[in-house]
C-alpha cells in the first residue's frame, strides 16, 4: 500500500513536471545578458507551436526584408468561433530599437501556456504579435527597412508589416488591443532639467475626440486604476503616458491625437485599446533588461487580467460603440482639428533626481491633459473617390473600406471643395496645411461612372472622415505621399456626399 502510493505521487510528479515544462525564452537562457534575435526568436516560436493544446502560430506577412511576421494565437478552442469570449490582440517592437517588448511579450508566451493559466483562455481568444519590426530590431534601429515610422503608418498604411497587422485585425475585429513600446527617459534636455521620468511602464489610453466616450471613460476611470494597482502590487511602478517636457521648458500633454498609430487607428474602430511604453536602457543599451521585459510582460498580463474579469462589460461597450459607427443615422459632429488645452489642473509627476539619485513628486503648472476641438465638420453620408486616382483607390483598397454602389445614392446632394489658397496652421509648433476653400453644392451624381462611394456607415467611417476632410489636421494630404491631392486653384478631387 505504502509502495502504491508512492508510485502514483511519483508519476503525479512525472507528470506535472512534463505538464510544466514550457521552454525558456533565449532572453532567459542568456540570462538577460543579449538581444533575441530573430532567428532565435522564430525558432523558440517554432519550438512552442509544438506544445499541445492552446497555442497556434500563424504568419500574418512578411517584413521589406521578407522576414516572418508571427501572430501566437491562443485559444481553448477555435480561434474567434466562440463569440462569448473576449478577443485581444497584443503586439510588440514596431520601433526596432525598443527591444524590450519583444523579449517581454516571449516571456509572455510561456506563462500563458503554464497550466495555472489556463483559466485566462475560459473567457479570452488572445494573439501575439511579439515583434512587427523585425528587420529594425535586427539592426537596433527605430524604423523599417523602408525607413518608415511604423507607428505613424496605420492611416496610410504603406508599409508591409502595418498592412499585415491591420489585416489580421480586419480578420477578428478583436475587441481590446495593445501596442507594446519604450520610451527613452534619458535625453541631454532633461539632465540638464536636473530630473527624468522614471516609470517601469506608462499606459496611455485613446485621446482622439472622435474615439467613442464611453470607450475613453472607461479606460481612464477604470482600466488606468486596475492597472496602476495590478503593476504595484508586482513591484512596478508605472504612470499615465504623458509624453512632453522637461516642466517649464515644455509643457507636458495627455499623449498625441493622431490616429495613424497603433493605438487610436484601432481605437478609432471601437476598440478598447492602449499603449504601453516600458522604460529603454541607456543609449538602447541591454542595460536592465530583465527588469524592463518582465515590467513589459506584467503589463501584457495586466491587461489580459482586465478583460477576463470584465469580459461582458468590455464586450457589451464595445459592440454598442461598433454598431453606431456600422450605422448611417449619426450624423454626428466631428473633430477634424484640436489642441491640448489646460484645464486648470496641475501635474504631479514622479521624476528621478539626478541630484539626489532618488524619486521626487514635480509639480508640472503648464499641464494640458484636454484635447479640445477647434474645427469640426458634421459626419457626411460618404465620399466620392475618383477612379482615376489609383494611390486613393489602393489606399481604399489596403484599409478594405467597404463600397456602396452609386446608384443607391444617386438623388443624393454632394459637395466639391474647391481650393482657393494653402495655408498652413501652427498646432503646438507643428505646422499642418490648412486649406482655404469654397464650396459647389450639387444634386444628383456627377453622370459619368468615374467614382466609388465609400460610406461613413462602417467601422472605419469616422477613420475614412479624419482622412479625407481637406482641412482634416490627420488626413491623408497631410502626408507628403498625398499632398498633391490639395492644389491652389484646383477642386479636391473627392467628393462629399451629403444625408440629405
Ligand atoms: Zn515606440
Amino acid at each position: 500500500m505504502r509502495r502504491m502510493s508512492f508510485l502514483f505521487s511519483f508519476l503525479q510528479v512525472i507528470s506535472f513536471t512534463i505538464l510544466a515544462q514550457v521552454p525558456s525564452p533565449p532572453s532567459v537562457n542568456n540570462n538577460f545578458q543579449k538581444l533575441t534575435s530573430y532567428t532565435e526568436l522564430s525558432n523558440y516560436i517554432e519550438l512552442l507551436g509544438k506544445q499541445p493544446g492552446l497555442l497556434k502560430v500563424e504568419i500574418i506577412g512578411h517584413s521589406v526584408k521578407g522576414r516572418n511576421l508571427y501572430a501566437l494565437k491562443f485559444s481553448s478552442s477555435v480561434f474567434g468561433q466562440d463569440t462569448s469570449k473576449i478577443k485581444v490582440l497584443i503586439f510588440a517592437q514596431q520601433h526596432g530599437n525598443e527591444q524590450s517588448g519583444k523579449e517581454g511579450a516571449l516571456l509572455l508566451a510561456r506563462e500563458l501556456l503554464k497550466p495555472e493559466n489556463r483559466y485566462l483562455f475560459n473567457n479570452i481568444d488572445f494573439v501575439l504579435v511579439p515583434q512587427l519590426n523585425p528587420d529594425g530590431s535586427e539592426v537596433n534601429k527605430r524604423r523599417n527597412a523602408n525607413g518608415a515610422d511604423l507607428n505613424r503608418n496605420h492611416l496610410i498604411l504603406t508599409e508591409p508589416e502595418t498592412i499585415a497587422l491591420h489585416r489580421l485585425f480586419d480578420r477578428f475585429l478583436f475587441e481590446a488591443t495593445m501596442d507594446v513600446h519604450e520610451y527613452s527617459p534619458f535625453g541631454g534636455e532633461w539632465r540638464k532639467y536636473g530630473y527624468r521620468k522614471n516609470s517601469d511602464e506608462n499606459i496611455g489610453t485613446n485621446t482622439n475626440l472622435d474615439v467613442a466616450d464611453g470607450i475613453r471613460k472607461l479606460q481612464d476611470n477604470d482600466y488606468l486604476p486596475f492597472i496602476f494597482n495590478y503593476l504595484h502590487d508586482r513591484n512596478f511602478s508605472s504612470f499615465t503616458y504623458c509624453p512632453g517636457g522637461p516642466p517649464e521648458i515644455d509643457y507636458i500633454r495627455h499623449s498625441t491625437f493622431d490616429i495613424n498609430d497603433g493605438r487610436q487607428s484601432f481605437g478609432i474602430q471601437g476598440t478598447f485599446s492602449f499603449i504601453q511604453e516600458g522604460m529603454n536602457g541607456r543609449d538602447d543599451s541591454i542595460e536592465n533588461l530583465q527588469r524592463r521585459a518582465e515590467g513589459q510582460m506584467t503589463g501584457m498580463r495586466g491587461l489580459l487580467e482586465y478583460v477576463y474579469t470584465n469580459k461582458v462589460k468590455v464586450k457589451t461597450l464595445v459592440s454598442g460603440e461598433r454598431k453606431k459607427l456600422a450605422s448611417s443615422a449619426s450624423g454626428q459632429e466631428i473633430s477634424i482639428q484640436s489642441v491640448h488645452a489646460a484645464n486648470g489642473q496641475s501635474l504631479k509627476i514622479p521624476l528621478f533626481s539626478y541630484f539626489s539619485q532618488k524619486d521626487s513628486l514635480v509639480t508640472v503648472k503648464d499641464y494640458r491633459p484636454v484635447v479640445k476641438s477647434v474645427s469640426a465638420v458634421r459626419e457626411p453620408l460618404g465620399y466620392l473617390i475618383p477612379k482615376d486616382c489609383a494611390e486613393l483607390l489602393d489606399w481604399a483598397l489596403r484599409q478594405s473600406f467597404v463600397e456602396i454602389p452609386l446608384k443607391r445614392i444617386s438623388d443624393k446632394k454632394f459637395i466639391q471643395y474647391n481650393i482657393t489658397f494653402i495655408d498652413s496652421a501652427d498646432f503646438e509648433g507643428e505646422k499642418v496645411v490648412d486649406p482655404r476653400y469654397t464650396i459647389n453644392i450639387r444634386k444628383g451624381l456627377p453622370t459619368d461612372t468615374g467614382f466609388i462611394f465609400i460610406p461613413t456607415s462602417q467601422l472605419k467611417g469616422k477613420m475614412l472622415v479624419l482622412a479625407l476632410e481637406p482641412k482634416s489636421m490627420l488626413g491623408l494630404a497631410t502626408y507628403e505621399k498625398y499632398a498633391h491631392l490639395l492644389q491652389a486653384g484646383k477642386p479636391y478631387p473627392v467628393l462629399r456626399v451629403e444625408k440629405k
